[in-house]
């Protein structure tokens, strides 16, 4: 939020802790002695909107610290607007009870402000990892902050640090890179740029998943990351570090295991290495119902509320049955199982970052943002990450860059979907193909910059009368778990079958690769006579078409290395196997 309630001026009355001059240290404290244990218990304490929106006074009955939107959850229109109110009405709420304690409220806007519609999509992070400018991913943080707080949310969910080892996990495309300094210099940008030192337009960052996420046996999500504690410092740890060293206000645990035990209650990880050796001192939040997963079965207990706050958890993404939590965390704290000293520090380190993000100032949406959300100055920017994403991996006898006045025959269901070269985590959790926001297609783009452009999605139709074939193809949407393949990794039918029509006709054949990771294409590439990894682009398809047709020559260079076939995943720089394409590869066109 932006916009002022409290009158500022001495007032003798007036709690220490509302005067915005004093030091954050002396309004925390004085905030503090005033609370009482389940005020404290409240701040603790996340809830999911979709939970909350039928009996909203709820937030105030129980003191609520916190609301989400986990997985994309919106409010019934999906408007910037419908946010701001959403936004600022349980904000309203949060200021009605006893002490006035601003909520926060977190989202995942982990591609730009993803989850509301019209909103600028960037490229996802692997994208960026290919483009490997932390200036632009800085600016890349800044806007998305910028259209966070039109519609008020001021807490990002991002970015994920994650060390994607296997691209067999559904999140490989949430990682800026398989080397820890990728996501280590790109993530602190990010983080810079989002957090913009919590001025305006601040909102606060998470580094997230804490840690190993990325590691897992096989690429399972929520998997065990079965390394070394020397291996975990040297490949995981390295991004965490940096961003706790740029002030990132919270940390998210990973809902993986280290060596069969779950991160939510692994007190060596968060208390000892993460709040002392690092020297964190924003707040760590759980994952969505993570604490749940702590004994193996459903829901949760008293035990397992006791620890995940024990071993530093400070806030718990319940989400839902926040009754039940409050609770059995004061049942914890009654009998002593849980002591009152972590509960001050929990609420010291969460209340510090409302300080920080001035949300006592400025509790609602800064509703001279709101119309920005999704500007024409804010897709420029998406559509230059776009550009400076594109890897370009073959190009025999120079088919790229296409020519205008080429005559070009284009195929592939990730041509002309907007909901396809987004991905997961667009306007919904898993993401969905279709029209799903607005925005510009690749074939779109493509029809900019030529006037001879024929389309069909299977391929049809094409004949021998082409100077080009382009191929669009690769991934559908798919977010966390859903996206893992144990199995194959190769292209689907649809594509295979796309791809051979055009291949019969004789024409050369492009094909563009829009997907969340390296694909298993190594049968398939001699018949190919260009390749373009796209990547995940977003909502500014023209910034493919931007490098298509030469008027910026490709930069990108792979953050991951590619495999040879999916059997030889995991594959690594550096550990002696030999991919397809290298990390670090990537092609650009002749002068
Ligand atoms: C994901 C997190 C995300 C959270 C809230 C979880 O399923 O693992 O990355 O921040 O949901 O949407």
């Amino acid at each position: 939020g932006a916009v002022g309630v409290a009158p500022a001026g001495a007032d003798s009355g007036r709690p220490a802790y509302r005067d915005a001059r004093l030091p954050t240290e002396a309004r925390v404290g004085d905030l503090l002695s005033r609370m009482t244990l389940d005020e404290k218990l409240g701040q603790m304490t996340q809830a999911e909107r979709g939970a909350l929106a039928p009996q909203q006074e709820d937030l105030a009955k129980y003191g609520i610290g916190s609301v989400l939107s986990g997985g994309g959850s919106a409010p019934a229109t999906n408007t910037p607007a419908a946010w701001a109110d959403m936004y600022d009405s349980f904000q309203r709420t949060a200021l009605g009870t006893r002490l006035g304690i601003p909520m926060i409220y977190g989202a995942d806007a982990v591609h730009g402000h993803n989850n509301v519609k019209g909103a600028t999509v960037f490229p996802h992070h692997i994208g960026l990892g290919a483009a490997r400018d932390a200036r632009l991913t800085e600016r890349i943080g800044r806007t998305t902050a910028e259209e966070m707080a039109g519609t008020g949310v001021d807490w990002n969910f991002a970015p994920c640090l994650c060390v994607a080892r296997n691209d067999r996990w559904g999140r490989t495309y949430e990682s800026y890179g398989e080397t820890p300094q990728l996501p280590t210099v790109l993530g602190a940008a990010e983080i810079e740029g989002l957090q913009h030192r919590l001025g305006d337009p601040g909102v606060l960052a998470t580094a997230k998943h804490y840690v190993g996420d990325g590691g897992t046996e096989g690429g399972d999500d929520q998997g065990d990351t079965r390394i070394s504690e020397k291996e975990l410092r040297a490949t995981h740890l390295p991004p965490f570090r940096k961003a706790v060293r740029e002030g990132v206000g919270s940390v998210m645990v990973s809902f993986s295991s280290w060596n069969g035990q779950k991160l939510h209650g692994h007190k060596y990880l968060i208390s000892d290495v993460l709040k002392k050796e690092l020297r964190f001192k924003g707040f760590v939040v759980s994952d969505w119902a993570g604490i749940d997963q702590l004994d193996g079965e459903e829901g949760f207990t008293g035990e397992e509320v006791r620890t995940a706050v024990n071993a530093g958890i400070d806030m718990v993404m319940v989400p839902n049955d926040y009754k039940k939590f409050l609770t059995l965390l004061r049942e914890e704290v009654d009998a002593g199982r849980i002591p009152m000293s972590r509960v001050d520090d929990a609420n010291r380190r969460i209340l510090a970052q409302k300080f920080r993000l001035g949300l006592f100032e400025r509790p609602f949406t800064d509703r001279s943002r709101t119309d920005d959300v999704g500007s024409g100055e804010h897709r420029a920017l998406a559509r230059q990450a776009v550009r400076a994403s594109q890897t370009l991996l073959k190009n025999d006898d120079g088919v790229l860059p296409l020519k205008r006045k080429s005559k070009i025959f284009v195929a592939g269901k990730n041509a002309d979907d907007i909901g396809n070269q987004s991905g997961g985590w667009t306007i919904t959790w898993q993401g969905q193909s279709g029209d799903i926001t607005p925005g510009t297609t690749i074939l779109e783009g493509m029809r900019e910059r030529a006037k001879d452009v024929t389309y069909d999605r299977n391929g049809e139709g094409i004949d021998k009368s082409y100077d080009v074939a382009v191929a669009v193809v690769g991934e559908k949407p798919y977010a966390e778990f859903e996206g893992d393949r144990p199995g194959a990794m190769g292209l689907d039918d649809e594509d295979l079958a796309a791809l051979k029509r055009l291949k019969s006709s004789g024409v050369p054949v492009a094909v563009v690769l829009v997907s969340g990771r390296p694909l298993d294409i190594a049968d398939q590439l001699p018949g190919w006579d260009a390749l373009l990894a796209s990547w995940l682009p977003g909502t500014e398809g023209n910034g493919v078409s931007d490098v298509l047709f030469g008027a910026y020559r490709p930069t990108g260079k792979l953050p991951v290395s590619w495999m040879r076939d999916a059997a030889q995943q995991p594959v690594n720089v550096g550990d002696g196997k030999r991919p397809l394409f290298p990390y670090g590869y990537g092609l650009t066109y002749r002068r």
